[in-house]
């Protein structure tokens, strides 16, 4: 009854059938309901054939596995170069003279695509590769299907709404996605990531910061992402184009290329986890890479974000990004909130938040100060989001030669109007007056 009662509260306050969620019991704590972006109304955009229903007539994507079984009528990738591709023409010459800038050439890994898709599709045991590259992100996934009713998920119905876009068989009632119908989830999840960090930060209104970067978010090419059903072939592939191995998987930005790449496997994990070790990541280079990536910024905000993106999706299985190093043992407590509100009330936080604001490097986060990171973005992020927007942009504005703890500073005096001690008391003030004891 109390449930009922809890749940209709929630109904009425808007929090719940926003996007369709349905994150169902979860054990360990429920996620914090941040909607960054207005529900998804998805309009369909494909035409199929009449006659031969499962024909795209206008796709904006190549697929390989589309390709292969007529979905579309492209043969390779390079036949949709007009659609794929970009010119970027400046309002007034560059400073070198350049009037325009060519993007989307067909790159991966600060390469030429094409060898890398076929070392990827010919790697050991790979049973179901699939490429797919649209106008924003190109993906290769390796995954085999799965159950969408074994695990209640967050936003089934509407990511089969998407997916009915391309393969109209697929139905609210589908209950098993094959390996190619997964591939173009990922990408459709992809899409969501994107949608929320641009309403968060309100994109359009700093459009003109970006007259003379790239077409992607700043950043100069599109965003990349590798997902591997077996942790070997991922290491085998990191190890061959990036020169060391990551046993987790590894987010990267491209020099060369200007671009960023999320890279990670599934081994012994179900779709749930991965799609939130999934979210994580690319989360994580989003907001890296938002008004192209030139600096680092403070790792709280980075990593705290991407913590804060995945525990929107469940909060029972968590990502750690650590940085170049073999992943120490830890304990991985699934109640982070109980464990955060015993440290403040003990006194026993690891570290203060002056000293966390000054890094940049992701090894300068222990695991046990990712519980900590999360819940300060999370403080910020329930007093304000337009705040929160404002803060993230005046992070990317960083001066000449300022610290990163100054530019912490100045950005969250101008954002929220906080210097770092005040925030600090009111973050432990509210955790003591939110967080479960137990
Ligand atoms: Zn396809």
């Amino acid at each position: 009854m109390q449930r009922m009662i809890f749940l209709a509260i929630l109904a009425m306050t808007g929090w719940l059938g926003a996007q369709n969620v349905q994150r169902g019991s979860i054990k360990g704590e429920a996620p914090d309901f941040y909607e960054f972006a207005p529900p998804l109304v998805y309009k369909p955009r494909y035409k199929h054939d009449e006659r031969r229903e499962k024909i795209i007539l206008n796709p904006d994507f190549f697929c390989t596995q589309c390709s292969k079984e007529g979905r579309i009528k492209y043969k390779s990738r390079d036949e949709m170069k007009d659609i794929l591709e970009m010119t970027k023409k400046f309002p007034i010459p560059m400073d070198n003279g350049q009037k325009e800038r060519h993007h989307g050439r067909f790159r991966l890994m600060d390469r030429p695509a094409g060898p890398i898709i076929k070392g990827l599709f010919a790697q050991k045991k790979a049973k179901h590769p699939v490429f797919i590259e649209d106008k924003t992100i190109r993906i290769f996934c390796d995954l085999p299907g799965f159950s969408t009713k074994k695990f209640t998920y967050p936003r089934r119905v509407i990511e089969l709404e998407q997916l009915a876009d391309i393969f109209p068989k697929i139905s609210k009632k589908t209950v098993v996605l094959n390996w190619h119908h997964h591939a173009h989830l990922y990408l459709i999840r992809a899409h969501r990531v994107l949608r929320d960090f641009k309403s968060l930060v309100k994109i359009e209104k700093y459009k003109k910061t970006m007259t003379f970067k790239g077409p992607y978010m700043g950043m100069y090419e599109k965003w990349e992402i590798f997902i591997f059903q077996r942790q070997a072939n991922m290491l085998g592939f990191i190890k061959g184009t990036l020169g060391s191995a990551d046993e987790d998987g590894r987010c990267w930005h491209n020099l060369t290329d200007a671009s960023m790449s999320a890279i990670l496997h599934a081994q012994k994990r179900n779709d749930l986890q991965l799609n939130n070790t999934f979210t994580h990541r690319f989360a994580y280079n989003v907001i890296t890479g938002y008004r192209k990536y030139e600096y680092d910024l403070p790792t709280w905000v980075a990593l705290g974000y991407a913590h804060l993106m995945e525990r929107r999706e469940r909060t029972d299985f968590n990502t750690y990004l650590l940085g170049e190093q073999r992943t120490p043992k830890f304990p991985r407590h699934k109640k982070w909130k109980v464990k955060i509100r015993k440290m403040v009330m003990t006194k026993k936080i690891p570290r203060s938040f002056a000293e966390i604001a000054a890094f940049e490097k992701l090894s300068d986060i222990p695991p046990i100060e990712h519980y900590l990171i999360w819940s300060q973005m999370s403080f910020l992020m329930q007093r304000s989001q337009d705040k929160m927007g404002l803060f993230i942009n005046f992070l990317k504005d960083k001066k000449t030669g300022e610290s990163t703890r100054n530019l912490v500073i100045r950005a969250l005096r101008i954002a929220y109007g906080l210097s770092i001690p005040v925030m600090e008391e009111q973050w432990k003030q509210w955790v003591v007056d939110t967080y479960p004891a137990v």
